[in-house]
């Protein structure tokens, strides 16, 4: 009889990631991955951006098609897992199939969470998780609409720029008084917020909103403490829930703010039962408390991880996380993580189109922000991986210098110290 092997349960990014670290970390075993849509794996990040805007639908496979033949991963659409056995080491389906494993990996990633009074499935609401999500809201732009947002974070901002790329007029609604403030420099805040508005959004920084009424012919009216509007169409956005039911109810370890709890090899509370993605709180070294980290990178390093760590292999140490958004034509790109009292040191300037942010404590670099400069940053990522102080004013020289100083650095040598240069 073949052993039962590896069920994976979610088929999305870091599912897909997964299996195929399985493979090529020689993995023999039988691999069945369950996931409840009915596409195979698919990249979310294009959902918000070229699917909404490009004439045609861009493709979107991690892998392609045939890899999962050759890989000889077994995906299996449209199948929902309701139950994790971990004594019975089983998963139960929601066609009353009992799926035994040796080992289970789960990447249930998210939902989008929800507002009471602007439920999806409504007509003219929307929510952005899925490629459904993102082809109705697709269609919906192309009546040209008037649409509200509902959350000025990086995915309600991606989907403002995109639906007035389309020629909707757009309205974002943001409970704090200035954009993405707990992530961003203030300047680098501003320079979003200006260009939002140069794009032609009308924003309500500020604004909370008390209720939705539904006017004749679908169109609704918002009403905000800082104003009503009305609107075509109604995007919600604002946070992820990461899918933890299964485990909380199978009894694994779920981290007080929602989260499957994995170390940072991916192990859960059980010994055959690994977890990756956004569905996870991951304990990383270096940070007292376990966190959530959504996005792409995330997915696919927890994958290679937890892979890894199925095997028997040592798995590589949590990366420091790295995170992009596309905000109309800029790319923002985002290395470590912010944290209170970080001072923060600009190199270049927004107005320019090219800026680097370093947010720092005492010289040790912990945030890194850089707009349209993603490779000056991912240059200095040496810097953040090592957390020792450094002499600031190298930031300022010029993007050949920078790489050089930063492999220097790498290499463990100490900079030299040069007169500061005026940015
Ligand atoms: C619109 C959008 C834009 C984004 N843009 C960016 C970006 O610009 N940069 C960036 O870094 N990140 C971005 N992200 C985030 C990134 O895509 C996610 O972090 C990544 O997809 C997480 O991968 P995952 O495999 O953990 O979860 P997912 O990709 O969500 O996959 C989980 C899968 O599991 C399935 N599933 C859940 N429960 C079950 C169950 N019980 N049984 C079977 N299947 C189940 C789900 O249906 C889903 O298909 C974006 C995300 C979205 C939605």
């Amino acid at each position: 009889m073949t052993a039962p092997g590896v069920v994976i349960v979610g088929a999305g990014q870091a599912a897909a990631v997964a299996a195929h670290a399985l493979r090529e970390h020689g993995y023999r075993g039988r691999i069945t991955m369950l996931g409840r849509e009915p596409h195979k794996p698919y990249e979310r990040p294009p959902l918000s951006k070229a699917v909404l805007v490009a004439p045609e639908e861009p493709s979107l496979d991690v892998f392609a098609q045939d890899v999962w033949a050759l890989g000889d991963i077994d995906v299996q659409s449209s199948s929902e897992a309701i139950a994790l056995d971990l004594s019975g080491q089983s998963v139960r389906l929601a066609d009353g199939q009992v799926l035994p494993y040796d080992m289970c990996l789960l990447a249930t990633g998210g939902e989008a969470r929800a507002l009471a009074c602007a439920p999806a499935g409504r007509p003219h609401v929307h929510y952005v998780r899925t490629l459904d999500d993102a082809r109705r809201l697709r269609a919906a732009l192309q009546g040209q609409p008037q649409i509200a947002i509902l959350g000025g974070g990086f995915l309600g901002l991606e989907i403002a720029h995109s639906a007035l790329a389309t020629g909707a007029a757009v309205t974002v609604i943001e409970r704090a008084p200035s954009l993405l403030d707990r992530f961003l420099p203030p300047e680098a805040s501003a320079w979003l917020e200006s260009g939002l508005r140069q794009a032609g959004a009308h924003l309500l920084l500020g604004a909370v909103l008390e209720r939705i009424d539904i006017l004749p012919l679908g169109r609704m009216r918002l009403s905000t403490h800082a104003g009503a509007l009305e609107a075509d169409e109604v995007v919600v956005a604002i946070g992820l829930s990461p899918n933890d039911a299964l485990a909380r109810a199978a009894g694994l370890d779920v981290a007080e703010g929602g989260g499957v709890l994995v170390d940072a090899q991916c192990r859960t509370s059980d010994r055959n039962v690994f977890a990756c993605g956004d569905c996870t709180s991951q304990q990383r070294p270096g940070y007292e408390a376990p966190m959530r980290l959504e996005s792409w990178q995330n997915a696919n390093e927890q994958a290679r991880s937890a892979a890894a760590a199925m095997v028997g292999a040592t798995a590589p140490a949590p990366a420091v996380p790295w995170f992009w958004t596309d905000q109309g034509r800029h790319n923002i790109q985002m290395l470590g993580l912010p944290a209170p009292g970080l001072e923060y040191v600009r190199r270049g300037d927004p107005a320019t189109g090219k800026a680097l942010w370093i947010g720092h404590r005492g010289g040790v670099p912990l945030h890194g922000v850089a707009i349209n400069a993603g490779a000056d940053l991912r240059a200095i990522r040496p810097l953040f991986e090592q957390g020792e102080p450094v002499l600031l004013d190298e930031f300022q020289r010029d993007a050949a210098e920078l790489r050089a100083w930063a492999k220097q650095m790498r290499g463990g040598t100490p900079p030299t110290v040069q007169p500061p240069l005026t940015a």
